[in-house]
């Protein structure tokens, strides 16, 4: 069934887990996740992503997922992540996706509380979830401001001051593939914790250690974001395929879907959220 991030995220501060969010604008991706999630009985996001809007637009996007989370056991959310825009996410929240992250990570600390203040606003008219971040995890592109960790300090009156639902921090990990492994602050982590009471966000999940995710989730972490592990593993399920057997898309189709679910359910099982649907 289709539920609020916001809701969700309660019941995994509550009860101490973490939700997997994954990006996920391809058929075998969706479905491979959903059935990760059903199998586990898991609470799960899924969404897709302002720069991925040219691989499957939103309204394609989310006549998919309304469906998947009308067909699921589970709670399901749908969320756009990343977006830059205000048009394109002010036309998210009134097409039907439960939450929306507008990332004015980049920009001057007063600027992000006024454009996520007015975005929270708009968003809560239509019952839709926000999240922001504060600090910024780096993107794999030359043009990024760099690495800006999350100072504790700064939580408790942006939060106020925004609204929002939800909150990405930035404690080490980075978008994309790592070149040398990440160290996590976990002291940073625990800081930010102590001070608010929203839904923190991890965002550059994927190639951290086991214990990474095991770690941010108890230390307060309620949803980690994956789409590297879960978009590598289907690609590579459809390059295995072909080079090994035939180009026929049915056949590569349920591979991909099947990877995508065995990649997910390698994430879920560390976010201790196993039958907490
Ligand atoms: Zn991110």
């Amino acid at each position: 069934m289709l539920v609020n991030m916001k809701e969700i995220l309660q019941d995994a501060r509550r009860r101490r887990y973490g939700v997997g969010m994954f990006n996920t604008f391809t058929v075998e991706m969706a479905l491979g996740v959903m059935d990760a999630a059903e199998e586990l009985r898991a609470p799960v996001i899924i969404g897709t992503a302002e720069s991925l809007l040219s691989c499957c637009d939103m309204e394609l996007f989310l006549s998919m997922g309304k469906l998947l989370a009308a067909r699921a056991s589970v709670p399901v959310g749908l969320h756009l992540d990343h977006g830059f825009t205000e048009p394109v996410i002010r036309r998210a929240i009134e097409s039907g996706f439960t939450s929306v992250m507008y990332d004015r990570s980049e920009a001057a600390y007063e600027d992000n509380v006024k454009s996520l203040r007015e975005l929270a606003d708009f968003a809560h008219r239509h019952g839709v979830s926000v999240e922001a971040e504060l600090g910024h995890v780096v993107f794999d592109d030359p043009a990024d401001i760099g690495y800006v960790y999350t100072r504790p300090e700064d939580v408790e009156d942006f939060v106020s001051r925004t609204g929002v639902d939800a909150l990405a921090i930035s404690i080490g990990t980075a978008h994309g593939v790592y070149k040398t492994p990440p160290v996590l602050d976990l002291e940073r982590l625990r800081e930010v914790r102590k001070v608010t009471d929203v839904g923190l966000v991890l965002h550059g999940g994927s190639g951290l250690s086991d214990d990474d995710f095991r770690n941010v989730v108890r230390d307060g972490i309620q949803k980690i974001n994956i789409y590297t592990d879960v978009s590598n593993a289907a690609s590579q399920a459809a390059h295995d395929w072909v080079a090994q057997h035939n180009r026929s898309i049915e056949q590569v189709s349920p591979r991909m879907r099947k990877a995508s679910c065995e990649a997910a359910l390698r994430k879920l099982r560390l976010f201790s959220c196993e039958g907490k649907a």
